[in-house]
């Protein structure tokens, strides 16, 4: 026998193995199915009822998260849970505290019993619960108990029991049965923010899937405004589908929940939206969904590896937030004026307007992307103005960069290469293959593609807090900053006007 072929059985045996230890797990992981009704509106408490199943051992650990993936900052969820028991064949089971977020429960040999508690949801935010006699509001990481190990292999179901005049608003699957629904694991549960209620909802179609448009409380915007907001939708997400050859989901939702400002939450299928009130003009409605929808590619798919699971116990450090939310930010605006939803002349005031926001920011001499990306849980969601932080903006920073990069990208392959290539490479080799990526596979990718080495470029600007320089790249497009405005150039070519036709989508 060559070691060659020694070599290929072993790895036979343990990949058939591992593929044994799998599937074992699967079978043995506990299964948690909630139905959530109203204790009391008025008093903003939630009852959950929750059957656990396929429960082994003399013991079981649940959790509450300590946050909501895309929001980076630490929240005691756990601080709202009222009356929280475990019972089986009638007998309470005995319990208790592990740490601030989790609970162990002695199965006494049960293999399924119920948990029961009270949710005091009162916060109406992006990352936050509500309840009121009017609706009801969540992000499932508020108050949905999780088996610690057991995040990504354990389906549930979720049945709602809800005033008759309420509807339920959810990227969750729908299931067999009255408000019911199934998610296909623990990810995917905590990844569908939820609105029930009686809210407007409409629908539209992008590239032949169903979008649902949903703005709560109803009565916010008049029937031509409604279409209006239907066809800016559609448009804006039609044009980020065709730049990735499609759209990854079966249906997406897009929730406007009013009532407090501000902020949005990105989801494989859906993005919860906070506003104060509905905009009367429905554009100003439309720019944050375009951010919101790039990341189902940008973040929700095409993650970095630190993300990879999601550990929802504690802080996660990622340090490439610059090109999770920076490049999505860069991608949200320029599918705007791609989908003719503003001028050539409003992108680039725009661009002037980001630039100038940069410049007047001490700190980018100080805290690179990468590090700002790192630190970002210190203030995160409001934690600033409390704090000095003296940080990096990886928005704001970060979407330049992807400016800077895309322009210098085409220029090296004479416009036939751009960072869209680098997003759909990204996507295919990464994502597709169950992979998460870093900053260097970003560096990587954008050499190859580009035919030149990228190598200085991430250590100046990225993982350095070197000046950029905007002129440098905004010429291959024919474009100059003068006084923090974008301005055509003198004498542009038309090699230069060429390139930003196909960037801009003119
Ligand atoms: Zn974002």
């Amino acid at each position: 026998m060559s070691r060659l072929r020694r070599h290929f059985l072993f790895c036979a045996v343990l990949f058939v193995s591992a593929f044994a230890f799998t599937a074992a797990l699967a079978q043995t992981a506990p299964r948690l199915d909630h139905t959530i009704s109203i204790a009391d509106a008025a008093k903003h408490l939630f009852h959950f009822k929750v059957q656990v199943s396929n429960v082994t051992g003399q013991t079981l650990d649940i959790s509450l998260p300590s946050w909501t993936p895309g929001w980076y900052t630490i929240r005691p969820y756990a601080a709202n849970l009222i009356k929280l028991q475990a019972n089986a064949n009638g007998k309470r089971l005995p319990m208790r505290a592990i740490d601030k977020q989790s609970y162990r429960i002695e199965t006494e040999g049960n293999r399924s019993f119920t948990i029961e508690y009270d949710y005091f949801a009162n916060n109406l935010a992006v990352n936050g619960a509500e309840l009121t006699e009017k609706r009801g509001y969540f992000m499932g990481t508020n108050l949905f108990f999780y088996v610690p190990g057991h995040t990504t292999d354990s389906p549930s179901t979720v049945k709602f029991e809800i005033p008759d005049t309420w509807r339920v608003a959810t990227g969750l699957k729908r299931a067999e049965g009255k408000n019911t629904y199934l998610a296909r694991d623990f990810d995917n549960l905590v990844d569908c923010p939820t609105v029930l209620g009686d809210f407007d909802e409409f629908t539209t179609t992008a590239l032949g899937k169903t979008i649902h448009i949903v703005i709560d409380p109803k009565g916010q915007i008049s029937p031509e405004n409604a279409e209006k907001l239907k066809e800016y939708v559609s448009r804006v997400i039609e044009s980020q589908g065709k730049m990735f050859g499609g759209l990854p989901y079966d249906e997406y939702w897009v929730l406007f929940v009013t009532g407090r400002g501000g902020g949005a939450l990105e989801h494989e299928n859906s993005t919860n939206v906070m506003m104060p009130s509905f905009p009367p003009d429905p554009r100003f409605a439309v720019g944050v969904t375009s951010h919101e929808h790039f990341h189902a590619w940008n973040v929700k798919r095409l993650k970095p590896a630190a993300l990879m699971p999601y550990d929802y116990s504690k802080e996660q450090y990622v340090s490439e937030l610059w090109f999770a939310e920076g490049f999505t930010n860069y991608y949200g605006d320029l599918h705007i004026r791609r989908a003719g939803l503003n001028t050539t002349e409003d992108y680039l005031r725009s661009l002037g307007n980001k630039i100038r926001g940069l410049q007047s920011v001490e700190a980018r001499n100080w805290v690179s992307l990468a590090d700002a990306s790192i630190i970002t849980w210190l203030s995160y969601g409001g934690g600033a103005g409390s704090y000095a932080n003296f940080t990096t903006d990886y928005y704001n920073k970060g979407e330049l960069v992807g400016l800077l990069l895309d322009l210098e990208i085409r220029a090296a392959t004479g416009n036939k290469k751009s960072l869209d290539d680098v997003m759909r490479f990204l996507f295919d080799s990464f994502y597709k293959k169950g992979k998460g990526y870093t900053g260097g596979d970003v560096e990587i990718v954008v050499s190859d593609i580009a035919g030149r080495s990228f190598k200085d470029f991430f250590a100046k600007y990225v993982n350095g807090t070197a000046e950029l320089d905007y002129n440098a790249a905004l010429k291959h497009a024919g474009l100059r900053l003068v006084d923090g405005k974008v301005v055509e150039a003198e004498n542009v070519t038309d090699q230069q006007r060429a390139l930003r036709k196909s960037w801009l989508g003119e």
